[in-house]
């Protein structure tokens, strides 16, 4: 049989929202309910699918389209294509992930001079006729025909001038007729052709559009920076018009509900009365307060009340709806789960978990851990007395300095050479690569649900929208009064709507009330243990404060640099292995404060110190800043072609053990000196780098434990090795003779496994192999599943065989990141580490890998 392509919105399908879109799915679920939607039917993500390969519909797909077309006829008693009393259909693309204002719509298909002209009769409203005709030509012109929507906003902006009228509802039906004519005159101008007149030509161009917006430039710029696969397509939504400009008794609006700034509980929302479709989205005219309709419309209030709080339930989360009221009959034209912020996600869940809409697990299952990160940056004192320069909608929270830059265009380039915030009236989809090369934005015009807005928040970026106290203009801005060049500095303040001029101090993040009460519900749920990475005492507190349970990695190579450097540096130069005794002699009480500061943040929690790592080299200067001939001579012996391959890491342990041996007195030394102080031993993992071999380690064991006998003999301690190199995972059976713990070291496996130089490929043929889509993601970001995750699976099996129960960690970066943490769940770690302001997010993610393991607290996500 061949592939089946249309369904109504009542018909059931098997294929859910991946073949049907968000929007699909939303429509044929609220209809399902008996929520008041427009009839209609929804073209698949297989048609786009097949489309874009065939570059044409795909065979069969134009007859199911006239079968539903009829079978929608059929139910509104209107013909399409109809003279008199025409069926009108908008158009509306939907795909499976939400990508806001991405793709296309066009209102109004199946309109032409006549059809118009009898609307006007039939509704006994020419002005609304007139007005969904011009609205017609502009969208088909600027979806299909990719005309300019400039050509035609002018042409509305000079009629108005010249008839001295401040919004489009003070023109009359004439000047709209007059209006029709321009906008045709501008397409045929634009195209060489007239504007096509029949119905049917209409609707079928206009789906092939939004199935070739989907490789449209900004749909791909938005899929790579949101990690949207390219293969899902999107679904058209063909839907029967529902009228919001047809007077004061009618409008269109956008809703929440639950405030998607905060996620405090009641309606949030927008209304612009006399008004269609994209009106409220595109943030041109400033929408009313929602709470407006309770007065002008108080029943289709009361139904929209009322529906939201049955959607609520229904999707068990917080909803987004787009409404239109038709002379005061409500109608819903989507919902999906609300984009929200960080805090306001947290707080949603704290409280539909107390109205007993969700369960804890939940609640726990549906946080976005990358969405934290938002709460976990600096941010602007909550006490400081600041001079606050301009007011305006607090429309994505967090706090953002950077030179102000009008263009997006402007914004990527000024980008490259520090922070920006993209300041203009409002912005469009076409904005994109800017709004995600600034570090926040503030636009005059637009409300909370205005494009700026939804992007700034689904980015996690801060945003001021709204802004009355700004003006813009030849080159400049005016903010609350001071004039402002390209490039001058401001601070935004998403979370209240403030404007500064110039920086302004930023304090640590906290975590609030409902981070609290989440991350305490995760802790129940998760298996694996989260560490941080920590060098010194004031990072080891942050992180205990954040939740960890222990240290997973404390670089020591950070504690020889600072005033230490020169010591260091005569260590490397001696002749001999008793000068650089004499030198390491004067470093290690240096090194035994460093770690007596640690082990007492860090009391009752293990704590694993990595011994030195890096290549000596990285320890002296540049051979051209070098005072004197010994010291260059020492630089170029120590020149290595490839230092990451080179000596460092249990090498330089072995070639030099008199600097492990320092190390390791001067821990054991701290680990006596604080249990003399406060009564308590640290737990102390002492970890050995770059082990590749067996033997390597077997003698590095022995150098630490004789040391250890003679300097902590009663306190107990463990030796380990990072797996870091493929060698070593593939004969982890072996190291595991002499290991009592292993951790992943994905960092440097990730180079070694994969021949990448990290600092070789980031931002080289890495970038590129991201842009190109060779890779899908970056595998020092997020673990190369199938690759280092192999030899990570071979490290836990081999080195299980061999000692069922050695303890094992990650420690690279990769131990930060939620699907990294997933595979670590899945290969059985005892924990993962990262650092301490990824600590709340790991606690998270860990939970939710147990989740997803049990089949607990997955939920269906409403539209999209
Ligand atoms: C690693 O290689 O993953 C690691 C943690 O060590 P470093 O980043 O210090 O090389
Ligand atoms: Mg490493």
């Amino acid at each position: 049989m061949a592939t089946r392509y249309v369904y109504d919105f009542d018909e059931p399908t098997t294929g859910g929202r991946e073949l049907l879109g968000g929007k699909g799915i939303g429509l044929a679920e609220m209809t399902a309910m008996g929520v008041p939607v427009p009839a209609g039917f929804t073209i698949t993500t297989d048609a786009c699918r097949a489309a874009l390969v065939k570059r044409d519909l795909p065979d069969g797909l134009e007859d199911e389209i006239d079968e539903h077309v009829s079978r929608l006829e059929q139910r509104a008693g209107k013909r399409f294509g109809s003279d008199d009393d025409p069926l009108l259909v908008s158009v509306r693309s939907g795909a499976a992930v939400s990508m806001p204002g991405m793709m296309d719509t066009i209102l109004n298909l199946g309109l032409n001079d006549e059809a118009a002209a009898g609307l006007g009769v039939r509704t006994g409203n020419a002005r609304f006729a007139f007005d969904s005709y011009r609205r017609l030509i502009q969208m088909f012109g600027e979806v299909v025909e990719g005309i300019d929507g400039h050509r035609f906003e002018s042409a509305l902006a000079s009629l108005k001038d010249q008839r001295g009228v401040q919004q489009d509802t003070e023109l009359t039906p004439e000047d709209l007729q007059e209006l029709v004519g321009t906008f045709k005159a501008i397409y045929l101008e634009e195209t060489g052709g007239a504007f096509p007149t029949g119905a049917r030509e209409q609707l079928l161009r206009a789906v092939r559009a939004v199935f070739e917006s989907w490789d449209n430039p900004r749909a791909q710029v938005y899929r790579r920076a949101h990690g949207i696969s390219d293969e899902l397509g999107t679904a058209v939504n063909v839907v029967q018009m529902v009228f919001g400009n047809k007077g004061a008794r009618s409008g269109t609006g956008v809703a929440f509900t639950r405030n998607p700034s905060t996620g405090e509980s009641g309606l949030y929302g927008e209304f612009l009365a006399d008004a269609q479709g994209e009106d409220v989205v595109a943030g041109i005219r400033t929408p009313q307060p929602i709470e407006t309709m309770r007065e002008s419309l108080p029943k289709a209030f009361d139904q929209l009340l009322d529906t939201m709080r049955r959607l609520e339930e229904h999707y068990r989360d917080m909803q987004d709806i787009e409404f239109t009221v038709e002379d005061e009959r409500l109608y819903l034209l989507q919902t999906r789960s609300a984009k929200r912020t960080a805090a306001a996600a947290l707080k949603a869940a704290v409280s539909m978990v107390d109205e007993g809409l969700i369960s804890r697990e939940d609640a726990v299952a549906r946080i976005d851990p990358a969405q934290l990160d938002q709460l976990l940056h600096p941010m602007i004192d909550p006490s400081a007395a600041l001079d606050v320069a301009a007011k305006g909608l607090n429309a994505s929270p967090g706090a953002a300095s950077g030179g102000i830059v009008f263009t997006a265009e402007s914004a990527v380039d000024r980008a490259k050479s520090g922070p920006v915030i993209l300041v203009s009236w409002e912005t469009s989809p076409d904005d994109i690569q800017g709004m995600i090369a600034a570090q926040g934005i503030l636009t005059v015009h637009g409300g909370m649900t205005s494009h700026a807005a939804v992007v700034a928040r689904g980015m996690g970026k801060p945003c001021v929208a709204g802004c009355d106290d700004l003006t813009l203009g030849d080159g400049k801005a005016t903010i609350g009064g001071h004039s402002l060049r390209e490039g001058d500095v401001i601070t935004i303040d998403g979370g209240t709507g403030r404007v500064f001029i110039g920086e302004v101090p930023l304090v640590p993040p906290q975590i609030n009330e409902d981070f609290e009460t989440i991350l305490t519900w995760a802790d129940q749920q998760r298996r694996l243990a989260v560490r941080a990475n920590a060098d010194n005492p004031e990072d080891a507190v942050r992180a205990r404060e954040f939740g960890a349970q222990g240290i997973g990695l404390c670089r020591t190579e950070h504690m020889f640099f600072g005033d230490r450097l020169p010591v260091v540096q005569e260590m490397i130069l001696a002749d001999s292995e008793s000068g650089r005794r004499a030198a390491l002699d004067r470093l290690l009480p240096f090194q035994q404060s460093d770690f007596e500061g640690i082990f007492e943040a860090m009391a009752g929690l293990p704590v694993t110190i990595r011994l030195l790592d890096p290549p000596l080299h990285e320890f002296l200067p540049d051979e051209s800043e070098a005072t004197d001939e010994k010291l260059r001579a020492r630089i170029r012996a120590l020149r290595e072609s490839n230092p990451m391959l080179g000596t460092r890491g249990c090498r330089l342990g072995l070639m030099f053990p008199e600097i492990y041996e320092m190390q390791v007195r001067a821990i054991a030394r701290a680990a006596r000196a604080v249990r003399e102080r406060t009564g308590g031993a640290p737990l102390v993992e002492v970890m050995h780098p770059l082990v590749g071999f067996r033997e390597e380690l077997a003698r590095l064991r022995d150098l630490t434990e004789s040391v250890w006998a003679e300097e902590a003999p009663e306190i107990a301690h463990l030796v380990g090795t990072m797996i870091e190199v493929p060698r070593a995972a593939l004969r982890a059976d072996e190291i595991a003779e002499v290991a009592d713990f292993f951790s992943f070291g994905t960092n440097d496996l990730t180079q070694t496994t994969l021949a990448f130089s990290r600092d070789d490929a980031e931002g080289k043929f890495l970038t590129r192999y991201l842009e190109d889509g060779v890779l899908e993601r970056n595998p020092f970001e997020s673990i190369d599943i199938d690759g280092v995750g192999d030899l990570m699976r071979i490290g836990v099996e081999r080195g299980r065989a061999t000692k069922a129960d050695i303890k094992l960690g990650i420690c690279g970066e990769h131990g930060g990141d939620p699907r990294s943490i997933a595979f670590c769940h899945s290969l059985g770690l005892d924990y993962v580490s990262c650092s301490p302001f990824r600590v709340p997010l790991a606690r998270l993610a860990a939970a939710q890998a147990a989740l997803a393991e049990s089949g607990a607290g997955a939920y269906a996500a409403a539209g999209g």
